[in-house]
């Protein structure tokens, strides 16, 4: 726990997710708040037409039971939706439909830390300020929108950017949100406060934080300016402050409203939920159809031993990791999978960046190819590389691509013979060092051994012959 002058941090999240249904919460408008023209998707309820009426999206109700599922909350058996009520152009309403009392999922943990709940609710639309007016699009309006919150059990800025990662990799698994903080998909808000004793001190809210680094950054700074402020004899005021990214430092928005001031009341439009009478949304039934949790895999791949950064780099790329699940399908018990995770976690990565190719090339045979390949002294790492490369911009399997482009390493002795001894005769000052007992001399006449035969040769083989011939 990282303390700061005798002061300990104390840090709650509130998390928002869009969910990637196909239509809207409460309208069947679709799911699409990146639309390329403004105001493409709405209609009446979207846009908060008098007599309208919300019709709630039952698949946005089952992700939330998913989540809910996967870090083991509790799923509610009764639940409803609240009215919240302020007024800003771009909730049209003048309230936003969301959960106050019964939220759909209680408890839980992910990453280590406690949930205090997750419920469902509206996004809003998003307003552009011009000069002299401002526009309002109401694409996003009504996107069905998950709100997760945390107990105040964080302590440091790390963990509570692990917690982020966590929960982005898991809605990416389960495939409720692409959780993007970049584009607003994923909106982070931490809450802060400072103490030298048991009881919490006076928390801040922190909002606007567009990346993970921000969020580390803004909590470090918070923390911080929390304890010089009480160090200076200020009091902490509740408050909403937003992220300065050119300053590095958190700003004043508006001293924070209270529940009270939103007047939750349940909304008459929307009929209530008995939810432990739906079968399909029984958290057993649910917890079935879960795929591999994040956590799951992570376990599963360092107890086949691959590294921990390794196995980070496949839980945040489905490429890679997909290349990498059919290498272990098709692999039998005697490949070195560590090889394999080499040469997709460093050369395949490298390759994808360009889209100047196509991944679905490079198969789990054609990789497993290549490891017998290199197994057997055909094929130099140099070699593989080629071939990756080769096959990932053209294509072709293994085998003929090494054909093609000569790649197959040289262990032919009656080749390599004459190259070696070409190499010894113009260089006799390095012989008599290696002669003498210098060992790094040996190193010099591999590697010019490989720059003379552009690196086919097997280096054990040219170090072999190299022995022979002094
Ligand atoms: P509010 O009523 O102001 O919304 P809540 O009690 O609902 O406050 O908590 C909102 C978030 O703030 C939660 O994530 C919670 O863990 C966190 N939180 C509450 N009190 C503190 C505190 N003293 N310091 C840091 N975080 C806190
Ligand atoms: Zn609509
Ligand atoms: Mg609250």
């Amino acid at each position: 726990m990282t303390e700061y002058k005798g002061y300990k941090p104390t840090i709650g999240l509130e998390i928002h997710a869009e969910l990637h249904t196909e239509t809207k919460m409460f309208c069947e408008c679709k799911n699409d708040p990146f639309a390329g023209e403004p105001n493409m998707h709405i209609c009446p309820v979207c846009t908060a037409q008098p007599g309208t009426l919300p019709m709630v999206n039952k698949k946005a109700v089952e992700q939330v039971l998913r989540v809910g599922a996967a870090v083991d909350g509790g799923l509610a058996d009764f639940t409803e939706f609240d009215r919240k009520n302020y007024f800003y152009p771009d909730i049209p309403k003048a309230y936003q439909i969301s959960q106050y009392k019964y939220p759909l999922v209680s408890g839980g943990v992910l990453s280590g830390v406690e949930l205090t709940r997750i419920h469902l609710e509206e996004d809003t639309a998003t307003s552009q300020h011009e000069s002299d007016h401002s526009l309002v699009n109401f694409n996003r309006a009504g996107v069905p929108l998950m709100e997760l919150v945390t107990e105040p059990v964080i302590h440091d800025a790390e963990s509570a950017m692990n917690f982020g990662r966590e929960l982005q990799l898991l809605l990416r698994t389960l495939g409720v949100s692409e959780a993007n903080l970049e584009k607003g998909e994923m909106r982070v808000e931490a809450n802060i406060s400072v103490s030298k004793t048991d009881e919490f001190g006076t928390k801040v809210e922190v909002k606007n934080l567009n990346s993970f680094k921000i969020v580390g950054a803004a909590i470090e700074y918070e923390i911080k300016r929390q304890v010089e402020a009480i160090e200076s004899g200020e009091t902490i005021i509740q408050e909403t402050r937003g992220w300065d990214e050119d300053g590095q430092k958190t700003f004043s928005q508006r001293t924070k409203e209270s529940a009270d001031d939103y007047r939750y009341f349940p909304d008459p439009d929307i009929p209530k939920f008995k939810l432990s009478e739906i079968q399909e949304f029984s958290k057993d039934v649910i917890k079935k159809t879960l795929p591999e949790l994040p956590w799951q895999k992570r376990s599963r791949y360092i107890a086949l031993g691959v590294s921990e950064e390794a196995t980070e780099t496949f839980l945040y790329n489905q490429t890679l990791d997909e290349l990498f699940t059919g290498v272990l399908e098709e692999a039998d018990k005697n490949i070195d999978i560590s090889k394999a995770v080499n040469y997709i976690t460093s050369d395949v990565a490298g390759l994808i960046k360009n889209e100047d190719g196509d991944v679905t090339r490079i198969t789990p045979e054609n990789m497993l190819v290549m490891l017998s390949m290199i197994a057997r002294n055909e094929l130099s790492s140099r070699g593989a590389k080629d071939m990756l490369s080769i096959m990932y911009k053209e294509g072709g399997d293994a085998e003929g691509i090494a054909a093609k482009h000569d790649l197959l390493q040289s262990s032919n002795t009656d080749e390599l013979k004459p190259i070696v001894e070409k190499i010894l005769a113009e260089n006799p000052d390095v012989v008599e060092k290696l002669k003498a007992g210098d060992g790094k001399m040996m190193q010099f006449f591999i590697g010019q051994g490989m720059k003379a035969t552009q690196g086919k040769a097997n280096p054990q083989m040219l170090s072999q012959i190299i022995k022979e011939l002094i």
